[in-house]
């Protein structure tokens, strides 16, 4: 099985058929790991048993090495079914919206939200891939400050470009013949010139013509063109449209999958929307993509996910 494309389930139902068994789904893992037949990570054999003791895992005829399907994924170690991953990989990568802990819980019949919360964590810790090239061309520039939540306090709104209490956002868009391609977006400390700097410099690719409005943080970045408009009388939204919808977009499903973002792993929540706005002509190859970055990312311990962004 090669899990094309091609052949990725379109629909629901088509997915339940498809992915119905835990030996359907180890299946899918084994040929998108060894598409030629299987090979020993350890000496390259391509001889071996499935163990009848463990589940879904081979041994090495040559030199007796025990490789899961799973191992190296962020599914290794998991007590839960691979069908439960499976769906919860389809829902968060096909769904326009994603899917809230709450939300998969409620749908995937979950004991626990912990483990529902777990289930999203990793998968949205799998949505970056570190070899994904910056953004190139023409790309627009812009920041936004994001309403958070606490526990117990009302949404607050905020006003102005002071980032006291406030979540700030930078975010750039890949413009190709008036229509958005890739995107990014990264919390930052403050509008000044060394965060958006730094921002541009890791997003975008030297020599991109980047068109800002007139704030001077953007001013003098090593190896940028830079197109500054002055926005004046004119509306942000018709000089830097995609910044301007991407950031709308990015508040709306904040609003309406998570009634409000909070700043705890606020950049976790940033990469997931990124990785669905990127793929969004191709939300059911999203699904592979998120299995293929996955099984790039090392596994990520409790500890770290919960660990607090400051
Ligand atoms: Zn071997």
């Amino acid at each position: 099985m090669s899990g094309s494309e091609g052949r990725f389930p379109k629909s629901l139902i088509e997915f339940q058929r498809r992915f119905a068994t835990e030996s359907e789904c180890a299946e899918y893992l084994f040929g998108r790991r060894w598409p030629h037949g299987f090979v020993c990570p350890g000496c390259g054999d391509g001889r071996a048993w499935l163990l009848k003791t463990k589940a879904f895992t081979y041994e090495c005829a040559a030199c007796g090495r025990q490789t899961s399907v799973t191992a190296g994924t962020i599914i290794h170690a998991s007590k839960l079914p691979l069908t439960i991953w499976f769906w919860a990989a389809f829902l968060m990568a096909t769904h326009s919206n994603g899917t809230s802990a709450l939300q998969l819980r409620n749908q995937l019949g979950l004991g626990s939200y912990r483990t529902a919360w777990m289930l999203c964590a990793k998968l949205r810790r799998a949505m970056v891939d570190p070899q994904r090239e910056p953004l190139s061309g023409v790309v627009e520039a812009d920041e936004t400050i994001i309403p958070f939540r606490t526990k117990n306090d009302p949404i607050v709104v905020p006003a102005g470009r002071s980032g006291v209490g406030k979540m700030l956002v930078a975010g750039a868009v890949e413009v190709d013949v008036g229509s958005p391609r890739r995107a990014r977006l990264k919390v930052i400390e403050s509008f000044g010139k060394g965060e958006i700097h730094a921002f541009v410099l890791a997003a975008v690719a030297p020599n991109t013509t980047l068109v800002t409005d007139d704030w001077p943080s953007y001013n003098d970045i090593p190896d940028i063109k830079h197109k500054a408009i002055t926005v004046g009388p004119m509306a942000a939204h018709i000089v830097l449209p995609w910044t301007h919808r991407l950031f709308s977009n990015l508040k709306r499903w904040g609003l309406g999958v998570y009634h409000g973002l909070r700043k705890t792993n606020l950049q976790h929540y940033l990469d997931e929307f990124v990785f669905r706005f990127n793929r969004r002509r191709t939300r059911h190859a999203a699904f592979n993509t998120l299995l293929g970055i996955g099984a790039r990312t090392a596994p990520a311990p409790y500890h770290v996910l919960i660990r607090k962004t400051a």
